[in-house]
């Protein structure tokens, strides 16, 4: 019902020409296909171009993101990317609320739920993202915390095609440290967005949209999430920077 999905978030890293090299080495990775997995790389904004038009040339079955928009349509803005300039470069998904756009640059689940509605206007994949602090999580408050975020994220949004909205569960805890949450812990959780997901849109949206787990994931740990029944695939950081661990992740989705 819902196809699995392996996305990559390369953050600041990799200049335009390094991209493109990433870029070429997946597309040779995964030159046999993918199958019925979704694969998306999120590159640098001023990498996309590049990126994208490795990918084309190829005819690759690799979607294209970004990792932040803005909602306004134009203007005076500096530094900031509107909608219609990421379709216009071959984006067709982008990562929202994740936790370091949060905690470094203060961003509200506001900010995300307007990002969000201006995105799925445009025609672009939201890919927001949730998740606690490790304060959090030990006081035991994490479910309740993230089915908060959830809520507020997506007040008021319509979602018609359920393929086009992806949440992804990412434990602040476990982003680029190396400690990942257990496959249990990623269940508990990703179980609370889906029943928060049914409560607001109906079951039958809910059990269209993809959830994916992000925190050191890796293609030695990938499985054992996969196997859970609420998670759909992985929010890559680290992993998906080289060519050969981002395309075994793929594999074994
Ligand atoms: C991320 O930042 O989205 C992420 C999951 O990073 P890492 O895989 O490096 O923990």
């Amino acid at each position: 019902m819902r196809n699995r999905m392996i996305a990559g978030n390369w953050k600041m890293n990799k200049t335009y020409d390094e991209g493109v090299v990433l870029a070429q080495g997946l597309v040779d990775e995964l030159k046999d296909g993918t199958g019925s997995v979704d694969v998306v790389v999120c590159p640098p904004a001023i990498d996309v171009k590049g990126v994208a038009e490795v990918i084309q040339q190829a005819n690759a079955p690799i979607a294209v993101g970004v990792q932040n928009v803005y909602w306004e349509e134009k203007g005076a803005y500096t530094g900031e990317t509107a909608p219609d300039m990421i379709t216009a470069v071959g984006a067709t998904y982008c990562i929202i609320g994740h936790s370091e756009r949060r905690g470094y640059f203060g961003e509200t689940d506001d900010d995300i739920n307007k990002k969000a509605k201006a995105l799925m206007a445009h025609g672009i994949v939201p890919i927001s993202c949730c998740g606690e602090s490790l304060e959090v999580r030990e006081a035991g408050k994490h479910v309740e915390f993230v089915v908060e975020q959830i809520k507020k994220d997506t007040e008021g949004l319509t979602i018609d095609d359920p393929s086009k909205y992806v949440v992804a569960y990412e434990p602040i805890w476990a982003i680029g440290t190396g400690k990942t949450a257990t496959a249990d812990d990623a269940e508990e959780v990703c179980g609370a967005i889906r029943k928060t997901l049914a409560e607001i849109f109906g079951q039958e949206t809910a059990d269209g949209i993809r959830i994916l787990y992000g925190g050191s994931a890796k293609p030695e740990n990938v499985g054992g999430f996969l196997e859970k029944e609420d998670v759909d695939g992985a929010l890559v950081g680290g992993a998906s920077l080289k060519a050969d661990s981002f395309a075994a992740m793929v594999r074994s989705a």
